[in-house]
C-alpha cells in the first residue's frame, strides 16, 4: 500500500506527537510561562497512539518519528517504542529529543529498537543555553549525547536552530563538531510560530548559514536517500560528520515533503502550517478501525501543496510542543 497525494508526492513519514508536556521552554516554541496543558482525556493513550501508528504504517508509512512537547517526560514511553518497533511493515522508528533525559533514557530507548535521535541543541555555552531554553542544563544535554553514543546510537543528528544576535555566533562552533565526530550537525531556519513582532530580523536564511560555514570549510555536497527528510546535506572535506540545512522559511521544501502528522491530542494534519486537521479521537474511542484508516488518506489528498510562511507568516500560533516540531 502507497500514500500518493494529489501533488504526487509520496507520503511515507509520520511524526508522532506522544505528549505535549516539556521540561523545556524553549523562546522560539513556548511562551515562558508554558502553554495550557492537554486535560488527560484528550490525550491519547499508549493503545490509542499504537492503533494510529499501525493504521497508517498499513496505508504506506514506513518510517515514524517520535516526538512531542519532550518525548522522554512521558511515563510509559520505553514500553511503548518498544511495542511500535515492533510493527509490521515500519523500517524506521526514530525519535527527536532535548535531551535532557538521556543520561537514563539513551540505553533503554536503543534496546526498544530507536533506530536513530535527532537531539536539539541551541548553544554550547551554559549560560546562554540555560537562557534560551528557560529551563535547559547544557551538562545534561551533553552526558546525554555521550550516553546516547554509548549505548551505540549513530550518526547522531544535532539540530540547532539558528537565531541571528542569539546564537548565530556559534554557527562554525556547531559545525565543527561535525570535523571529529560523525555527527550530522543541522542548523534549521527559525521559524515564526508563536507570530513573535519582528521574526524576520531573526530568522536567518538557510543560504547565509551556509555561506557562513563555506567561508571557513571546504564543503562537498551529500545526495539524499528518500526517506531522509528536507536537510540539504554537505561534508566538510575531511571531516567524519555532515553538515544540514533545513530552510522551512526561505526553501520550503513542500515540493518534497513527505510527512503527515498526528498530534498528542490525535488530531491528524498534513502540513505544520495549515490549520485544518481531523481529530481521530472519536473514531479510535469508537473502534472504527476501517474509518481510521480511510481519515488517514483523506488527510494525504488533502495534504496542501505549500505553505506561505515566508510571504504570510502564520495564521494562527502554531503550537510546536502540541503538533510535534
Ligand atoms: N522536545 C523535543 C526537542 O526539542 O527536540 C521534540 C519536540 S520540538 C517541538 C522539535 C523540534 O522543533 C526541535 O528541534 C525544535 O528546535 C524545533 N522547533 C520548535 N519551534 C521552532 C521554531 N519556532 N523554529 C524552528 N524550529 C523549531
Ligand atoms: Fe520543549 Fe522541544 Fe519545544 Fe524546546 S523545542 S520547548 S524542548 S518541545
Amino acid at each position: 500500500m502507497e500514500l500518493i497525494d494529489t501533488y504526487g508526492r509520496r507520503i511515507n513519514y509520520l511524526r508522532l506527537s506522544v505528549t505535549d508536556r516539556c521540561n523545556m521552554r524553549c523562546c522560539y516554541c513556548m511562551p515562558a510561562q508554558g502553554v495550557a496543558k492537554l486535560q488527560h482525556d484528550d490525550m491519547l493513550s499508549y493503545e490509542e497512539l499504537f492503533r494510529v501508528a499501525s493504521a497508517c504504517v498499513a496505508q504506506g508509512i514506513k518510517k515514524i518519528r517520535v516526538t512531542g512537547g519532550e518525548p522522554l517526560v512521558r511515563r510509559g514511553l520505553v514500553s511503548f517504542l518498544e511495542r511500535l518497533s515492533g510493527v509490521d511493515g515500519l523500517k524506521e522508528l526514530v525519535l527527536t529529543t532535548n535531551g535532557m533525559l538521556l543520561p537514563e533514557l539513551a540505553l533503554p530507548l536503543k534496546r526498544a529498537g530507536v533506530a536513530r535521535l535527532n537531539i536539539s541543541l541551541d548553544s554550547l555555552n551554559h549560560e546562554r543555553f540555560a537562557r534560551i531554553t528557560r529551563s535547559g542544563d547544557l551538562a545534561r544535554v551533553l552526558a546525554g549525547i555521550e550516553a546516547a553514543e554509548k549505548a551505540g546510537f549513530g550518526p547522531l543528528k544535532i539540530n540547532m536552530v539558528v537565531m541571528r544576535g542569539v546564537n548565530d555566533d556559534e554557527i562554525l562552533d556547531f559545525a565543527a563538531l561535525s570535523i571529529n565526530k560523525p555527527y550530522t550537525v543541522r542548523f534549521i531556519e527559525y521559524m515564526p510560530t508563536l507570530q513573535d513582532q519582528g521574526w524576520s530580523a531573526q530568522s536567518m536564511p538557510g543560504s547565509e548559514i551556509l555561506s557562513r560555514i563555506a567561508d571557513r570549510y571546504p564543503l562537498l555536497p551529500m545526495i539524499g536517500t528518500e526517506m531522509a527528510g528536507p536537510a540539504r546535506n554537505f561534508k566538510i572535506e575531511g571531516g567524519a560528520g555532515a553538515i544540514g540545512i533545513i530552510t522551512p522559511v526561505s526553501g520550503h521544501f513542500c515540493e518534497s515533503c513527505n510527512r503527515i502528522r498526528v498530534t498528542a491530542a490525535g488530531m491528524v494534519r498534513g502540513c505544520l502550517f495549515s490549520s485544518q486537521g481531523i481529530d481521530l479521537k472519536p473514531l479510535l474511542r469508537g473502534g472504527d478501525h476501517a474509518a481510521l484508516e480511510q481519515t488517514v488518506r483523506s488527510i494525504v489528498t488533502q495534504k496542501p501543496g505549500r505553505h506561505q510562511l515566508a510571504e504570510q507568516g502564520v495564521e494562527e500560533q502554531v503550537n510546536m510542543s502540541r503538533i510535534g516540531g
